[in-house]
Parts: structure tokens; C-alpha cells; sequence
């Protein structure tokens, strides 16, 4: 397999030539290879996206009613149900996510197709009472060509929610997704073009983050980006936006608390407190990373915690276990030297979990690793991990739960378990991050649910109607008639 990048409608082989190889996570075996763009190449996408917008958006994408707009998206949506399978399979072999992860994030990609499809013809502006002898409305436009930089951890379910809603305001897109899991995205384009999308609306350029994803910020024809990865290059793209006032929207992953008071239903609660943390081996920016309990039932969330920390298995996403191999050895070994500085610095193993006798030992495999007594200063609870481990610390009051809980330099998701409903709403007004939940972990996902940080967790919102105002500019009209 060799693939090029999809720019208007059509593959289009890299300007330089060269290709970067493409590795399967399971078994460290090739898939083929990828297009490994270039400024060129970046030009050349940007070129097709302006003229499917056009000069005064009179392209033949940016001319399209909004009614027309929301038609397509809703057949995008349909088309990505009926290639859920292949889609499945492609992200689960490029990333190494077990299969049922991938459907689930399949799923997911045609609801947000399907929310943002029938948000279209309704985004629009107001009438504001002015002073006598004027008419005054504002109108919400696109921005033009938005670039989207996307991770390796959800190629699919980002592409949803940044293009979908970016597409459904009325910009064309240039889609850089991550070196190591381009597949997908590149399929998601050949899709879009064969249900009718005009050539230039969706464009796709493959290649490192350093060339192709730096040429892309630093475009002068992107009017606005949105990007999803770490803290350091969502750092390095946001001052490429800056040198030329373009703007951007920074998802940056976190380290995200969850919080279990004395009087919480642990049933409810253990089983939701494990997936937040192993699903997707833990590579989930909102993964709920570091677990505060109460002191007075420390002992006994441990104890039960362990027992289903011992009971998990990673192995080849074809086996739907709980996990699969971490996306590649970078990250592998990131994760592996981590637990070997938590060793190194006295912090106990609680519990870990098993490597199924199917996995390859060339594969990325990390099993599940549940920490104790994690000083809250430690790294292990300060920084992101981006793997299976679970950092676990008590507290003795609420006043400590919040003071922890708030104690990083992130800031995305909390979760809080108690039955204290006056407790339940003191909390979520005290956290500081994007998203609360009381009660549960990420409330299955809600592609309606506005999502994104403070902090060095970014900033702008993903998710639900709040991600389409974001890629849209508001425009104010004066009309004065006497
Ligand atoms: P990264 O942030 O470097 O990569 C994310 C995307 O940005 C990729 O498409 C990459 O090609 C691109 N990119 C890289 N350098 C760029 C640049 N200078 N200009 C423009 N685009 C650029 O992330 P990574 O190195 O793949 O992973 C490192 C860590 O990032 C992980 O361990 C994890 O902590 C974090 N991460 C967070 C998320 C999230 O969802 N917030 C996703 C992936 C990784």
C-alpha cells in the first residue's frame, strides 16, 4: 500500500517524492507507506481549498446554500455508516485500538456528520436594537480555509468534530492528521469526494508534524487552525498564529482527576473509574488519569481497584480485549521509562494487568498499571502519561479534594463521586477545567457537549454548537436608512 495525499478530489503524489513508512503497532510489521508532504505540497492544498471557497465565496463550495451544505454532511454521515466496517478495521490496524474502540469512534464520526449536518441552516445571526434611523444585524461567515492538525489517538472522531463543524459553517479544509495514523482520514476524503463534495472543500496532506503540519500553520492562506496534540507543539503552532494574528483552537490533553468521596456509590463508580483510564491504553486526552479518594475508604477502592486492574488484558486489537498496543515506540518507550522513574523513586505497584499469549513481542504492549499513595508533586501526577497507568492518592476533606484536584498545570475534565447533591454542585463550580461530571466519566461521549480546557489543557471548544460559532467570524452591519 502506498498512499499519496487527497487534494481536489483526486490522489496527488508528494511534489518531493518521498514516502514515510507506515508500521503496524501489533507486530511492528509494515502497512506501506504515506505521502511525506511538504511546503509544496501544503500550497497546493491550500490553492484547491481557496478556490472551492472562492475570492468572495463564490467558489463552488463557498456558494452552496446551507441547506445544501447540511444535505451533503448528512450523506457523508450515511456513507461512513456503511463503510463502518473497513473504516474500523483501517484505524484499528494503523493505531493499534482494539476493534471494538474503533467502532465505537465510527459511530461516533457519523453523529457528529449527523449533529453538525442539521446544525448547517441553523447558524444564524441577530438583530440588535440601535439607535433611531438604523437597522443593525450581525451574520456569521466562515472564516475561508481552516486547517485541522489532527493526533494519532482519535483520527476518526477528531476528524468529526473539528472538519464536520468546520465544513458545517461553510469552510473548506486542509486535514493534516498524525504520521502515525493518516489511513483513515485519507479514506474519510475518497469517501467525501465519491458522495459529491466539491473538489477542494476537503483536502488532505499527509507527513511529519515538523514539514507539512509547520508549513500548514504558517500559511497565509489558513484563516484558521485547529489542532489537537501536545502541550509543547500546540505551544509551537500557537505562536505560528500568532506571527500572523490567524486563529486557533489548542486541545491539549490533561491530567484529569477523578474524585471519589466517602459517600459515593462505589459499584456505580469502580467499574466507570477503570475504562476512563484503559480505554484506548490510556491515550485519551481526557483519560481520567489520577484517582483522589477519600482516606476513609482509601483502603477499599485499592483493594477492589486491584482486583480489576489484575483482570485486564492488551493484545491484538482483532481479540476486542481491553486494550491494544500503544500507538508506536516512541510513545511505548515514553511510557515504559516513566514506570521505570516510578520504580527508580519508591512509588508502589498496586496492582497490574496481563499481556494476552497472542501479543507479539515486537509489538507496543503495555499492560495496565494501577499506582499508590502517587505523591501529589510527583510527576507521575503532574504531567501526562498518554498510557494505561492510573495514579491514585488520598484526601481528608473536600477543601484538600479540590485544592489536588485543581493542583496542575492542566485543566480539561473531573470527574466527582458522591451522593451529596449540595457537595456535587459546590465541586463542579470549583474545578477548573472544561468539563464536570457528577456521577459518571465523560457521559458517553456527547458529540453535543461543548469540550475543551483551560490552562495548559488549550483553549476554544470542540463539540456540540459551541464548535461551529468557534469556526465562524461574526460580522456587524449597520444599515443607516433615516
Ligand atoms: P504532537 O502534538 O507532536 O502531534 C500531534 C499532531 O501535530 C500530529 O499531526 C503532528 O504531525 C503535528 N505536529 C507535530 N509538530 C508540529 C509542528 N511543529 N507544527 C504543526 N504540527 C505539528 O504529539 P506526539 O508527538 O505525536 O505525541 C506526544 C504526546 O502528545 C503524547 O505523549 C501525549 O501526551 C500528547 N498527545 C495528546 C493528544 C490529545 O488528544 N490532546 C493526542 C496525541 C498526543
Amino acid at each position: 500500500m502506498q498512499k499519496s495525499h487527497f487534494i481536489a478530489n483526486d490522489w496527488v503524489a508528494p511534489a518531493e517524492g518521498e514516502f514515510i513508512p507506515v508500521i503496524d503497532p501489533s507486530d511492528g510489521s509494515s502497512l506501506g507507506e504515506i505521502a511525506r508532504g511538504t511546503a509544496h505540497d501544503v500550497d497546493a492544498a491550500v490553492a484547491a481549498a481557496r478556490s472551492a471557497i472562492g475570492e468572495t465565496f463564490d467558489g463552488p463550495w463557498g456558494a452552496l446554500a446551507a441547506a445544501q451544505r447540511g444535505r451533503l454532511l448528512y450523506r457523508f454521515s450515511a456513507a461512513v455508516s456503511e463503510h463502518a466496517e473497513e473504516l474500523a478495521a483501517l484505524e484499528a490496524s494503523d493505531t493499534g485500538k482494539s476493534m471494538k474502540t474503533a467502532r465505537a469512534d465510527v459511530v461516533a464520526l457519523a453523529r457528529y456528520l449527523e449533529y453538525y449536518a442539521g446544525a448547517c441552516d441553523k447558524l444564524h445571526g441577530e438583530t440588535l436594537p440601535y439607535e433611531a434611523g438604523y437597522m443593525v444585524m450581525t451574520v456569521r461567515e466562515p472564516h475561508g480555509v481552516t486547517a485541522h492538525i489532527i493526533p494519532w489517538n482519535y483520527p476518526i472522531q477528531i476528524f468529526g468534530r473539528t472538519v464536520g463543524a468546520s465544513l458545517a459553517a461553510g469552510n473548506a479544509c486542509v486535514v493534516k492528521p498524525a504520521e502515525d495514523a493518516s489511513l483513515s482520514v485519507l479514506r474519510l476524503a475518497e469517501i467525501a469526494a465519491a458522495i459529491g463534495f466539491p473538489s477542494g472543500a476537503i483536502n488532505v496532506v499527509t507527513g511529519y508534524g515538523h514539514e507539512a503540519g509547520a508549513a500548514l500553520t504558517e500559511h497565509r492562506g489558513i484563516d484558521h487552525i485547529s489542532f489537537t496534540g501536545s502541550t509543547v507543539t500546540g505551544r509551537r503552532v500557537g505562536e505560528a498564529a500568532a506571527r500572523r494574528h490567524c486563529p486557533v483552537t489548542l486541545e491539549l490533553g490533561g491530567k484529569s482527576p477523578q474524585i471519589v468521596f466517602e459517600d459515593a456509590d462505589l459499584d456505580a463508580a469502580l467499574p466507570v473509574i477503570v475504562n476512563a483510564i484503559v480505554q484506548n491504553a490510556g491515550q485519551t486526552c481526557s483519560a481520567g488519569s489520577r484517582l483522589l479518594v477519600h482516606s476513609s475508604v482509601y483502603e477499599q477502592v485499592l483493594e477492589r481497584l486491584a482486583r480489576s486492574f489484575r483482570a485486564l488484558r492488551s493484545g491484538p486489537p482483532a481479540l476486542e480485549l481491553d486494550m491494544g498496543p500503544l500507538v508506536n515506540r516512541k510513545q511505548y518507550e515514553l511510557v515504559k521509562s516513566i514506570l521505570a522513574k516510578a520504580e527508580a523513586d519508591g512509588i508502589q505497584v498496586a496492582a497490574c494487568g496481563e499481556l494476552h499469549p497472542d501479543a507479539a513481542a515486537a509489538g507496543f504492549y503495555q499492560e495496565a498499571v494501577l499506582l499508590r499513595d502517587v505523591p501529589h508533586g510527583h510527576s507521575l501526577a503532574q504531567e501526562e502519561i498518554f498510557g494505561p497507568v492510573l495514579a491514585a492518592m488520598p484526601f481528608e476533606d473536600e477543601a484538600e479534594a479540590i485544592r489536588l484536584a485543581n493542583g496542575t498545570d492542566f485543566g480539561l475534565v473531573a470527574g466527582v463521586w458522591t451522593r451529596d447533591g449540595a457537595r456535587q454542585l459546590r465541586l463542579a463550580r470549583k474545578l477548573r477545567c472544561g468539563q464536570v461530571f457528577v456521577n459518571n466519566y465523560g457521559a458517553a461521549g456527547g458529540v453535543e457537549l461543548p469540550f475543551g480546557g483551560v490552562k495548559s489543557s488549550g483553549y476554544g471548544r470542540e463539540k456540540g454548537f459551541e464548535a461551529l460559532l468557534g469556526f465562524t467570524v461574526l460580522k456587524t452591519i449597520a444599515v443607516r436608512h433615516g
